[in-house]
């Protein structure tokens, strides 16, 4: 009797010794894959504190790609991300497929759990904790520049702990508004083009700068287009302009597109995971330049940041869509101007922009009578002018003292 006891003892203290560790292996709950333009980033997000890892890079070898890891030691990886992947011999992978990345797999070892970051070319590889739950993963080709329109360690951390902190700009508040207008696509990217033959990127541009003007005569705002031509410039350099900007809000002009001739309306967008099927559909469209391959582009986008940014866009989406139903409905009837609402989406622009970022998607060119319509001057000055009573009614409601680019979202 006494030994049973003392093996029930063992038994009870070996359990009480192993629940503690059991208790602490932390899962990694999500991860964020940032592409650049030769480098790229990916944060690691775990459930509890990493105590330790190791990491390393190596150069391709024979079949092999070049490969970066990290082990981090103790954890594991959680139930949901092994559904969400793809389960390969070895362990669970993620395909990213795009501008040199490869794939991450994800290993549950003895010591841990390792992920290994295949890539085209071997990489520098620098490792940063981000707070005690996650790391982030630098990957730089060699000699390349830092892609400044990657989110950077300080955003990442504020992004983390649920604030919007504007980078700089607490200190430097803008007397006037200062607001980066984006006319979409341009160049070699024509964007929708309508039965009639209306493109896009001159439509957008048209509207770009019609709403520029408004801005600098009404807000006396201070306004960056990131086009003012018909040039291309990538998505990626648009983001890096807004961010380089500390402005106020950022917009996206586009024009509309569907399979069907029959869809018609205007619909606005603030960041997010994508709500609807259709909502990715629009997301795939204007994503379009910067991941011309299809298949893995909608993956690649679902593992992107959702920026800290998303309660005061969704306010800056509300005002100008708002104020874009009512502006139009009032010269053409509501049920010409029909009002598809304000959604969600994972759009590159506003992934990568880390001030307020709505993208306001006018009428369809698809539909005969939208782009009838965009066609018309009085139409789209109707439009401008529409847009611009939202942005000021967004930064009349959003700052406490006239204009000011310091704002800080409560509880988000
Ligand atoms: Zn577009």
């Amino acid at each position: 009797m006494t030994a049973g006891m003392t093996l029930k003892n063992t038994i009870l203290f070996l359990f009480l010794c192993l629940r503690p560790v059991a208790a602490k292996a932390a899962s990694l709950v999500q991860v964020m894959v940032f592409i650049g333009d030769r480098h790229a980033k990916v944060l690691l997000l775990l459930d509890g504190t990493i105590s330790d890892f190791e990491s390393r890079s190596a150069p391709p070898m024979g079949t092999t790609p070049a490969r970066a890891s990290v082990l981090i030691r103790g954890a594991v990886l959680s139930p949901s991300l092994k559904t969400a992947y793809q389960s390969v011999p070895g362990g669970t992978q993620m395909d990213v497929a795009q501008a040199g990345i490869d794939a991450l797999l994800f290993t549950s070892v003895s010591a841990g759990l390792q992920i290994v970051v295949e890539m085209q070319e071997s990489r520098t590889l620098s490792v940063f904790r981000q707070g005690d739950k996650a790391l982030l993963l630098d990957l730089r080709v060699p000699r390349a520049p830092p892609d400044d329109s990657l989110p950077d360690p300080e955003f990442l951390s504020s992004w983390m702990s649920g604030l919007s902190l504007l980078p700089q700009a607490a200190s430097t508040p803008n007397l006037l508004p200062k607001i980066i207008v984006d006319a979409g696509h341009g160049g070699k990217d024509l964007g929708a083009v309508g039965k009639t033959g209306t493109q896009e990127k001159d439509i957008v541009l048209e509207l770009a700068r019609m709403v520029a003007k408004e801005l600098r005569q009404k807000l006396g705002a201070d306004v960056i287009l990131t086009r003012d031509d018909d040039t291309f410039v990538p998505l990626v350099d648009r983001a890096a302009k807004a961010n380089a900007s500390n402005a106020d809000l950022f917009i996206s002009i586009h024009a509309n597109a569907a399979p069907s001739p029959k869809l018609h309306g205007i619909e606005t967008y603030y960041l997010d995971t994508a709500s609807d099927e259709s909502a990715a559909r629009v997301a795939m469209r204007e994503n379009a330049a910067l991941f011309p391959v299809g298949g893995a582009t909608e993956k690649v986008l679902a593992d992107l940041a959702i920026s800290g940014n998303t309660a005061l866009s969704r306010r800056l989406a509300f005002q100008v869509h708002n104020a874009a139903i009512v502006g139009l409905s009032e010269l053409y009837g509501q049920e010409r101007i029909h009002d598809l609402g304000v959604k969600t989406a994972l759009f590159y622009v506003l992934v990568s922009t880390r001030i307020p970022a709505i993208l306001f998607e006018a009428p369809f060119l698809s539909n005969p009578n939208d782009e009838m319509m965009l066609r018309t001057p009085a139409f789209k000055s109707r439009l401008a002018s529409s847009i611009v009573m939202g942005i000021q009614r967004y930064l009349e409601a959003n700052s406490s003292t006239g204009f000011s680019s310091t704002t800080t979202i409560p509880g988000l």
